[in-house]
């Protein structure tokens, strides 16, 4: 790359911080370095902020708690606030300000265990919130590559459609999923379980409109042995008090079905098992007729790779269209329901995670472990979708496992999670941090991808304020600054007396 030669871009500007991804993580960590004092740019490939909450149709933040049985103990998690809440800061505002807008079911100052929410306000609310907090935002702006001098970043390249931009800034995040930033600055990263490499399934989300839910409700209460969570009493006393609701039945239960209708995806060993259905809240209000739905479809694939994604996209839309005939076939309420919305943005689980200074384990999350250099802390079981389609182990819970973090207790994220190996300048937020496979069921739920953005982008300032590199920098203060900016760590040490 020519980084000196001034003709080859379009533009060169230099930031205190700039992130590159504007979802779940890349939002959250532009604000809080702006709002620590930083001088931030968020550069985000696509026209809408907010990532897998927006593009994705990903509209249950889960969970801001400790998670208590999400299918014996606690089948209603919508409206559930019983167990400690554990992630706040920038991620209860935007909680907060959703409901002032009347687009989340929760309480104020509360998360119940999954927050339901309308992508389209949360579209609006980020860009207000980045706006507010003085944030400048590239849309339609690809990070393409990276300049690194002596193991250090000094810039990033965008594309747009003005041309081939230089960005330069103390301190990059990398807030992209798929860690672009860091991978083409050369840090080691990881991908999927360690046997093969294969990564949790994608699912394509899609929202149906026409439904009949009390027809339903009737057929579930004619054939209870079908559902999978909770009871049909409980179900229709939320629908008829105006709450959200979730309804998991498995196929077998239903009626005359030819197993060649089954939506079966390429790759997975089994068709479905199972369908599930949410409702959607919209204008404040809990919409009657429409229906969320999250299907794995996508096995196999690198999704970070340019033609798999493609390939996997093309398969995603194939599978929903399956489904949808599947459910006006033979789930009673659908016969005259309609395909409505298909998210713009493919649901990837997982793809590269970074090797950081600290690679986060599965015993990490199921042990409750601490750790001095906190910046978050996580209370959401490990969410593992079968890599093949339906695993033995994944059986009990319609191809998915959740590992409950042992005695009701929350785990920390250490800060070292955050810096990819070998690299300096540069810190990582969201699903791509410093993982292994099973721990990321637990830390790429949208709570803690906030969590971590706040912590990287508060971070990211002090250290071009304090001009020493993130690895350089004083836990401490940045432990004291996320207080400040209301994240919850629980309590940290106390700060050693001057002289000490
Ligand atoms: C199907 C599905 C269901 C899920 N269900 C739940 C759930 O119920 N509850 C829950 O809490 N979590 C759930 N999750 C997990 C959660 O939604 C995601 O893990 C989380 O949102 C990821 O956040 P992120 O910031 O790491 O990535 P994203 O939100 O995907 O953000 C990455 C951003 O970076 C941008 N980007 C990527 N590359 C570049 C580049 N080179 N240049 C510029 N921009 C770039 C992308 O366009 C995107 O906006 C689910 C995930 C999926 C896929």
């Amino acid at each position: 790359m020519a980084e000196n030669d001034e003709r080859a871009f379009a533009s060169r500007t230099k930031w205190d911080v700039t992130v590159a991804g504007g979802g779940t993580a890349g939002f959250v960590a532009a604000i809080a370095a702006a709002r620590a004092g930083a001088h931030t740019l968020l550069v985000e490939r696509y026209q809408t902020l907010g990532g897998m909450m927006t593009g994705g149709l990903v509209i249950g933040i889960h969970t801001m708690r400790i998670h208590q049985g999400i299918s014996t103990v606690n089948p209603y998690q919508e409206t559930t606030y019983q167990s400690q809440q554990v992630v706040r800061g920038i991620a209860q505002e935007v909680v907060d300000r959703l409901i002032e807008m009347g687009g989340a079911f929760s309480r104020k100052g509360e998360s119940s265990s999954i927050v339901r929410f309308d992508p389209e306000l949360l579209k609006y609310l980020i860009s207000e919130m980045l706006d507010e907090a003085g944030v400048e935002v590239w849309l339609d702006s690809l990070m393409t590559d990276v300049v690194v001098e002596d193991g250090m970043v000094k810039a990033i390249l965008v594309n747009n459609k003005s041309g081939r931009h230089l960005v330069e800034a103390d301190v990059f995040i990398d807030a992209t999923g798929d860690a672009d930033l860091a991978v083409a600055a050369g840090a080691p990263w990881e991908l999927g379980r360690p046997q093969d490499g294969r990564t949790m399934p994608a699912s394509m989300v899609f929202t149906m409109g026409g439904v009949d839910l009390p027809k339903l409700f009737a057929f579930v209460r004619e054939n209870p042995e079908g559902l999978e969570s909770g009871s049909i009493d409980g179900i229709e006393q939320r629908y008829c008090e105006d709450k959200p609701i979730l309804v998991r039945y498995s196929t077998k239960a239903l009626k005359n079905v030819d197993p060649a209708d089954l939506p079966r995806a390429p790759g997975a060993r089994n068709p479905i098992t199972h369908f599930q259905v949410s409702t959607s809240i919209r204008g404040g209000q809990i919409v009657r007729t429409e229906t969320n739905h999250i299907m794995d479809s996508v096995y196999g694939l690198d999704l970070a790779n340019a033609s798999d994604l493609s390939e996997g996209i093309q398969r995603a839309r194939r599978h929903v269209m399956q489904a949808v005939n599947f459910y006006r076939k033979y789930i009673p309420g659908y016969e005259n329901a309609y395909l409505l919305q298909t998210a713009d943005q493919l649901g990837v689980r997982e793809t590269r995670r970074i090797v950081g200074d600290y690679v986060m384990t599965a015993e990490d999350v199921l042990n409750a472990t601490k750790f001095p250099d906190k910046i978050a802390r996580g209370g959401r079981a490990m969410n593992i979708h079968s890599e093949d389609g339906w695993s033995a182990a994944a059986e009990g819970f319609s191809g998915k496992q959740w590992l409950e973090i042992k005695d009701g207790k929350a785990y920390d994220v250490p800060y070292r999670a955050l810096l990819p190996k070998d690299v300096e300048g540069l810190l990582v937020a969201g699903r791509c941090i410093s993982v292994d496979h099973m721990a990321l069921g637990s830390l790429r739920g949208e709570p803690l991808c906030m969590a971590t953005g706040q912590a990287a982008g508060v971070a990211a300032a002090l250290s071009s304020q304090l001009k020493v590199t993130p690895r350089q920098l004083d836990i401490s203060l940045i432990q004291r600054k996320l207080i400040e900016q209301n994240a919850d760590l629980g309590g940290i040490p106390d700060a050693p007396p001057a002289g000490a």
